[in-house]
């Protein structure tokens, strides 16, 4: 348990395990650390300083950590920009972190190239709106609903059993997953701010994982909770540069002092569980003018036509999680209603302790259930019928409606020279993806998770031949297994009986996998 976290231990990175191989890992380590001062903005960047596992051709992946220019050569380009367009082969420049250049037949002498024949080149997921601290109890409310179980038993007992060391494992597993997946910015909704010390830690997670992040500030229990005065304090501190990873924005429900301090403090307000009971706090703090451009509402389901009319013209965003709205008892999927309202949403996995963060689901889940709806209406002799969505406008909700919900399109969320480069490489060459007749239809229908190769977040290389860079993958899987001991036996006798019992001794027998 040497390495585990208190809070007064937080270590100084998940790759810090002392170093006991040989010389020739050590100078390898020195080349990746070298390669992450040329490339990287981030003091840290420890997703290439320490304990990379040997990992397919070691010197082509030197060459892209080193080179302040790379060129992704010879695939499918998704560009997610009208103006850019699609090609059926390009390549793609990105210098100093920044894409360069798109369109075929780039011509540079000192870049470092990444072949990608027989890849499709798309921005990186954007999901908006994950609880990361909730990584460590995967699955473990697997069939359970939003009431009473989720509230009773992840929000209420679970939640409280976390410390600090929770945190940071929780936040760290489910960033590596969702980087993984092919997600490369995610808004962390996480409400388990109990002290600043949990706050930071889970943020030192984040920092650590490589993955851009809107850090949704949120609540906490407990009598040492800070929230939300301290939103100014992140704002001043960790916050205090736009040029980073993460940025901030006030994980809200739709209360005036909230939304307040959100103003206090400049950050959106990312607010969560708004729904048609939740109407009479939104009109009033339209009445207080406290809505602004840029906030994000989360699930909205069955609204009236003046809250949505109301969310449209204050300029705010929706985050719809598809998947778990219909299996956990939020309501119907409002995405015909965010369309009818002139609403593109923005897609969102919400919570791993039921179902998976994987963004292809959750894009064809979109895709099904508005086809349904109006197929259904069709079959009924309605007339006058919304259009059908299409497997590009759901890859749009997946990556441009996100980088929008998030404040962030002018620097993510397409495949536009200028913008900071966040891309996936996705293995087109697969039996379920060949041939490839239709790249668009066949990235939102046909991959997965297991397809995504090649991953870079704002121009560094986070993921490579299916295995993500310089990990020590055992020490996060230890983390993550200890931490949820831990949790279980904190909540052990409280929550035990009433969860029926029989989750906890599963749990511990899977500790043995
Ligand atoms: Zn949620």
């Amino acid at each position: 348990m040497s390495d585990r976290l208190n809070q007064a231990n937080i270590p100084a990175s998940k790759f810090s395990a002392a170093d006991t191989r040989g010389n020739e890992t050590k100078s390898r380590r020195d080349v990746l650390r070298a390669g992450a001062g040329l490339v990287g903005a981030a003091a840290a960047a420890p997703m290439f300083s320490v304990g990379a596992q040997a990992q397919g051709d070691d010197g082509e992946l030197s060459r892209v950590l080193e080179q302040r220019r790379i060129l992704i050569k010879g695939g499918v380009v998704l560009s997610l920009d009208h103006q850019v367009g699609d090609f059926a082969q390009a390549d793609v420049l990105i210098e100093d972190g920044k894409i360069r250049e798109v369109r075929p037949s780039v011509a540079t002498a000192d870049a470092a190239v990444v072949d990608a024949t027989n890849r499709i080149i798309i921005p990186g997921f954007i999901d908006t709106h994950h609880h990361f601290y909730q990584g460590i109890l995967r699955n473990i409310l697997a069939n359970g609903l939003l009431n009473p179980d989720y509230q009773r038993d992840i929000a209420g007992t679970l939640t409280a059993a976390y410390q600090p060391a929770d945190v940071y494992a929780g936040e760290l597993v489910t960033a590596l997953g969702m980087i993984d997946h092919g997600t490369t910015t995610a808004v962390d909704t996480s409400q388990v701010q109990h002290t600043p010390e949990h706050t930071d830690a889970g943020i030192r997670a984040l920092q650590e994982s490589g993955l851009r992040v809107v850090y949704a500030y949120s609540r906490g229990t407990g009598p040492a909770a800070q929230y939300p005065q301290d939103v100014m304090r992140l704002a001043r501190t960790t916050f205090s540069s736009k040029d980073q990873l993460l940025t901030l924005a006030l994980g809200a429900n739709l209360d005036e002092g909230i939304f307040h301090a959100a103003r206090e403090a400049g950050v959106p307000a990312v607010s969560h569980g708004v729904n048609n009971n939740t109407e009479p706090a939104l009109f009033a703090l339209d009445r207080a003018g406290l809505l602004k451009p840029g906030d994000e509402y989360i699930h909205c389901t069955h609204m009236s036509d003046a809250a949505w009319k109301l969310i449209k013209d204050s300029g705010g965003h929706v985050s719809l999680a598809v998947p778990i709205e219909m299996a956990m008892g939020h309501g119907l999927p409002p995405i015909q209603d965010a369309l009818d309202h002139g609403i593109r949403p923005s897609l969102s996995s919400d919570v791993d302790v039921t179902m998976a963060q994987d963004p292809f689901t959750v894009m064809r889940a979109a895709f099904t259930l508005q086809r349904l709806g109006v197929l259904q209406r069709a079959r009924a002799g309605a007339q006058n019928l919304p259009a059908l969505l299409t497997c590009r406008d759901v890859l749009e909700f997946a990556t441009i409606e996100g980088a929008r919900a998030c404040g962030l399109d002018h620097r993510i969320g397409s495949l536009t020279p200028g913008k900071r480069a966040d891309l996936i490489l996705v293995r087109a060459d697969s039996f379920g993806m060949t041939p490839l007749n239709n790249p668009v239809g066949a990235f939102v229908y046909n991959a997965h998770p297991g397809l995504v190769d090649t991953i870079l977040v704002d121009g560094k290389v986070v993921k490579r031949d299916g295995r993500l860079v310089g990990l020590d993958a055992a020490r996060v899987r230890r983390l993550a297994v200890e931490s949820r001991d831990d949790i279980l036996r904190r909540a052990d006798g409280q929550a035990g009986a009433r969860l029926g019992g029989d989750w906890i001794p599963q749990a511990y027998e899977a500790v043995g996998a």
